[in-house]
């Protein structure tokens, strides 16, 4: 099978996938994300959120959405930043798109004390049957749909795949399948290409709610902007791990090509960034709000360059309303 359905199946197989049996997050899990490094970090997107909505002219109604809210603290900071702003509570309609029943327990009980509903995709009915602006969030989340890979092979692009190999064990291999003319770029022997239809329709549906409605999208996940290179990756306990070892029992992930995500939605909204997250925080603030709550450890884990501050990268998509932050 292609990259794409082996990932989709490892992460997200009903009984077996890694999201829909765990919480993968924390000391005890496989990895830690922004939002739980530090409060500042949901709080500081908050914020951002209102001041789009303020920019917006104060909608008296907006759906406030979340994609991939993991454990549900990202938004609790973000709510509990934004009490005193008069009027934002009650205009958010908030919606989180989760996957994991395990997750959406965990997000259920951590945001008790709001009205809170759940999604599977941007085209539910909740979404689909508002009129209203939108506001949209998503740390981490992008890198966990599937992408496909592309091998450069004998001068051509060839499908990389999932298969049983003699010995009944998972290995990679190159399938008959070739890419045509939409790679204009040529590889050197063995090369890897890696495209996400599923990340670009996302993306692109995001952004056709946004031209009609008017909003914002924030993304903030790792990655790059265009090149060639292997990036799918598999973390179990805080490590890398081989891709093939433990599916369905460590994460698998791949960076996110944010240049190649830039077609998918230029006709519809503009794209602010996408800029390295230190800078992106920096800008909203950060380097008070660390001095005042004295987590000089969490700023410099959040924003130096040779922790999150650059691999991080935050992008908005944007229809009437110029962000804070790029
Ligand atoms: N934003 C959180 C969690 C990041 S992990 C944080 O920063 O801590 C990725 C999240 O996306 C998890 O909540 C996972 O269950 C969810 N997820 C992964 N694939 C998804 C999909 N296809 N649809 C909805 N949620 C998904």
């Amino acid at each position: 099978m292609g990259i794409g359905a082996f990932m989709a199946l490892a992460l997200g197989h009903p009984e077996f996938g890694y999201y829909m049996t765990r919480d993968p997050f924390g000391r005890g899990g496989d990895f830690t994300t922004a939002p739980e490094i530090s409060q500042m970090f949901g709080e500081l997107l908050g914020l951002w959120a209102a001041d789009v909505w303020m920019k917006l002219g104060r909608p008296e109604k907006f759906d406030f959405i979340e994609c991939g809210p993991g454990r549900g603290t990202l938004m609790a900071d973000a709510l509990r930043a934004t009490k005193k702003i008069e009027g934002f509570h009650a205009a958010a309609n908030i919606a989180l798109m989760e996957i994991s029943p395990v997750l959406q327990e965990k997000q259920e009980a951590v945001l008790r004390e709001y009205n809170v509903q759940w999604i599977d995709d941007l085209d539910h009915p909740i979404i689909q049957s508002s009129h209203y602006p939108i506001i949209l969030l998503a740390n981490e989340f992008l890198d966990a749909l599937p992408l496909e890979q592309w091998q450069f092979i004998d001068g051509a692009w060839r499908e990389r795949v999932v298969e049983v190999n003699a010995q009944g064990l998972l290995s990679f291999a190159v399938s008959e399948k070739r890419r045509g003319a939409e790679v204009h770029i040529t590889g050197r022997q063995d090369d890897i290409f890696e495209c996400a239809p599923v990340r670009e329709k996302f993306v692109g549906d995001a952004a056709r709610i946004l031209k009609s409605r008017r909003g914002a999208a924030l993304f903030i996940d790792y990655g790059h902007e265009g090149g060639l290179g292997d990036t799918l990756q598999a973390v179990k306990n805080h490590k890398f791990a081989p891709v093939l070892d433990d599916v369905g029992i460590a994460d698998l992930t791949s960076h996110v090509d944010f240049a190649a995500l830039k077609p998918a939605v230029q006709e519809q909204v503009t794209v602010f960034g996408p800029v390295g997250q230190g800078a992106f925080l920096e800008r909203l603030g950060i380097r008070e709000r660390a001095q005042k709550l004295n987590q000089a450890m969490a700023l410099e884990r959040l924003t130096a360059a040779a922790q999150m501050g650059r691999l991080f990268k935050a992008m908005a998509l944007c229809h009437d309303v110029t962000p804070e932050g790029f």
